[in-house]
């Protein structure tokens, strides 16, 4: 018979983690207003509020933070990390920083300034907020399939190269650069083809324009490409990687993704314009050159990091236990943005919890559901997440309402996923007789999801 799949890893440390009982659950939840951003890490069983620095790392990395170059400047360990970068993405000039974030935050000091345009596909919450915080605009140029959460396409993150051509001809002096997300996270951790991100860089080239990847996922990005899109199944991640970012001027990256690290990043390009720019940042905001907030042992524990997971068997082992995830829900009938995604499933709240009002947040609801069934902590990217118009401070219902379920790397085994498909079965099965969600009781002008407070609508 043929042999089942088996990670490309076995385990050589574990961590305990507790379930606790229902009757413990709606008190600590009570406790801490329904926002599960509050809650103490103990009280939660299996959590998937972010695959951001929440993965297991090797054993080669944890030797690998032992040979760490504490020297201020000119560490080993930054040249380690550099030349790693450089052999994959083909950036010379590589920018240490805390996390992605920073990066943004001193590149775009270099490159965006007041009415400027940055169109792209669907920027993340701090790539749009180190924009729109310059009094700059970030236009959405994301495909429209991406917005049916039921329509499958290999591609749900591509670019709408019509719609980015019309932006930037409208716009000709005003855009800096272009911004593509791979993978797509805002989406759904949706990948871009490598034939979109040519004809991204046809449209960029007629306009003399230059292209940035936020890079948070490339990796799973490329093996998208390896098991998507035709002829490419035969070449080796690290290849199809190396064609991604020959396609692109210059990245930035949250390390605490796809290089599997706890905390850090930066920022790699291949013009020396933009590395002397983002230089007069970078030391100011995250420290000088050969470290921008990063320990020796953290940056040699990256360039493992990054090492491995372009490689073929661990991200497959990865991207499988999300397509598990996805098949046992597929069995089950939840409805989640389809195909899944490389880093999370996002179900769809607005088709499970039918009978809650909008207006009581279905997706919010959800996530506290999932979390009174089983100690389950997912995130609402939906409503709350939305916050309110800038202007006539109404609640945005436009979008989608999601409950997002991050996998944290190498962390979680296929049985956690069983649990979490039967949890959600759960509250699947009793979907009909949720009626009310929650009331908004207070909240932050801007990010009001870490820190909201929510009360049961019923009261
Ligand atoms: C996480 C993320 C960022 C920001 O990175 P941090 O390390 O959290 O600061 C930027 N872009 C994308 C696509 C991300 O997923």
């Amino acid at each position: 018979m043929e042999l089942p799949f088996a990670e490309s890893w076995r385990i050589k440390m574990v961590e305990p983690i507790r379930p606790s009982s229902r009757q413990e659950r709606e008190q600590w939840i009570r406790d801490c207003h329904y926002n599960v951003f509050q809650l103490p890490a103990w009280q939660v069983y299996i959590d998937l509020l972010t695959d951001s620095g929440t993965g297991a790392m090797s054993d080669r990395q944890w030797s690998a933070m032992m040979m760490g170059d504490e020297s201020y400047a000119g560490a080993r360990s930054f040249f380690k990390m550099k030349d790693t970068i450089t052999r994959l993405t083909g950036f010379g000039y590589v920018i240490p920083t805390h996390q992605g974030r920073a990066a943004e935050n001193v590149l775009f000091s270099a490159l965006v300034k007041e009415g400027d345009v940055v169109p792209g596909n669907s920027h993340f919450d701090t790539t749009k907020g180190h924009i729109e915080s310059r009094k700059a605009k970030a236009v959405d140029c994301t495909i429209a399939e991406s917005r049916d959460t039921q329509l499958e396409h290999p591609f749900k993150g591509n670019v709408d190269t019509e719609m980015l051509d019309r932006v930037i001809s409208e716009n000709p002096d005003k855009v800096p650069f272009i911004i593509v997300t791979i993978t797509n996270n805002t989406a759904g951790g949706q990948p871009v083809s490598l034939e979109n991100l040519r004809q991204v860089r046809r449209v960029a080239d007629k306009y003399g324009k230059r292209v940035i990847f936020d890079s948070a996922r490339f990796a799973e990005n490329a093996y998208f490409i390896k098991t998507r899109e035709e002829g490419q199944a035969n070449r080796s991640i690290k290849e199809i990687v190396r064609d991604m970012f020959d396609l692109a001027d210059g990245m930035t990256m949250s390390a605490k993704k796809d290089a599997i690290v706890n905390m850090g990043g930066f920022i790699a390009t291949r013009h020396e314009d933009w590395f002397e720019g983002a230089k007069r940042f970078a030391i100011p905001f995250e420290g000088y050159l050969t470290y921008g907030g990063m320990n020796g042992r953290d940056m040699e524990a990256l360039a493992v990091g990054l090492d491995e997971n372009t490689e073929f068997d661990n991200l497959h082992t990865r991207i499988h236990q999300v397509q598990f995830l996805a098949s046992l829900l597929d069995e089950y009938g939840i409805p989640y943005q389809r195909p899944a995604g490389g880093h999370a499933i996002f179900v769809d709240a607005s088709k499970v919890l039918t009978n809650v009002p909008k207006e009581e947040f279905p997706a919010q609801t959800l996530t506290v559901e999932l979390y009174l069934e089983a100690g389950i902590r997912g995130c609402e990217i939906g409503y709350i997440l939305a916050d309110r118009d800038p202007v006539t401070r109404e609640n945005r219902f436009g979008g989608l309402d999601l409950l997002r379920l991050a996998i944290p790397r190498r962390t979680y085994t296929d049985n956690h996923m069983r649990v979490i498909a039967a949890a959600l079965k759960n509250v699947y099965d009793r979907r009909e007789s949720i009626t009310r969600g929650y009331v908004i009781t207070e909240e932050a002008p801007l990010m009001r999801h870490f820190t909201v407070k929510l009360a049961p609508a019923e009261q």
